[in-house]
């Protein structure tokens, strides 16, 4: 089994059904189809909402005609605190994890809106991605988005470290300053990091500072560059290690099995169509 724990849909910064940054359904087929083909194997993608823009029941309704689709949720921080926190706790059953993006969210690591969130999140048992590392998405957008203060690796740390049972996930590794991230969280056992945008040279070192069973395969489609990026990963690690960056950790960290997953599959479409939020 391969599972891709970070993927995106629909368009993450506008909510707009067109643009750079719009992956419709088909999309995501496709590349489950790649993946599929390169590994012969099956196949499941986490797809992060982002909210306001990308919405958790428009992804979670995806994943009702695609079961290969596992919907992670996130926290809408537009609406007022109260209404979040409920429509967080009612749907966070249906999802496989949360996603925060402080940049794209416009939140603080260390504010207390966002430490709410996952406060109530912890109770559920399942992992939590954040974005890590400065980045510029204006070649997407029209806006700019470069936000240092809002990516910042110390304050996350203290997030990380001041909520030890809830597992964490670092996207990318932190991109450009992944050493400086690396020197930070080394030795923190509830982080993660997944392997988007690394270089088969940048997961060596991955693996060092993390260790084997803390890196998952994560691709950021459709930001990605897949048949690279498996090359590089193929190319830093053993076959014992790709089988766990492949699928075994992240099967632990989502608490789920392989037969778990496949029983999506094979569910009727009509019990699925049953649970479509509105
Ligand atoms: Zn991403």
């Amino acid at each position: 089994m391969i599972i891709d724990i970070h993927t995106h849909m629909l368009d993450i910064f506008n909510n707009k059904s067109n643009g750079s940054t719009y992956c419709d359904l088909n999309k995501i087929k496709r590349h489950i189809k790649f993946l599929s083909q390169t590994f012969n194997d099956d196949v499941f993608v986490s797809v992060l909402s982002i909210e306001p823009f990308c919405k958790f029941k428009d992804i979670y309704n995806l994943s009702l005609k695609e079961p290969r689709i596992l919907p992670f949720i996130s926290a809408d921080f537009t609406i007022p605190e109260s209404e979040r926190l409920a429509k967080l706790e009612k749907y966070a059953p249906y999802s496989y994890g949360l996603k925060i993006h402080t940049i794209i969210q416009n939140v603080e690591f260390d504010s207390i809106e966002l430490r709410n969130v996952i406060e109530l999140y912890s109770k559920f048992n399942k992992p939590i991605i954040f974005h890590s590392g400065c980045c510029d998405y204006s070649y997407l957008t029209n806006k700019v988005y470069y936000d240092e203060k809002k990516s910042n690796a110390l304050k996350a740390l203290q997030l990380v470290k001041s909520f030890p049972s809830v597992k964490f996930i670092m996207a990318h590794a932190g991109l450009i300053e992944k050493d400086y991230w690396a020197q930070n969280f080394k030795g923190i056992e509830n982080i993660y990091a997944d392997t988007s945008f690394e270089y088969d040279y940048e997961l060596k070192k991955t693996k060092e500072n993390y260790s084997i069973f803390k890196i998952l395969y994560g691709s950021d489609f459709p930001f990605d560059r897949s048949k690279s990026s498996i090359k590089d990963i193929v190319n830093a690690f053993d076959s014992n290690e790709l089988k766990q960056v492949f699928s075994e950790n992240a099967l632990k960290l989502l608490n789920v099995s392989e037969k778990d997953l496949l029983l999506r599959c094979k569910k009727s479409h009509s019990e699925f169509v049953k649970k479509r939020i509105n």
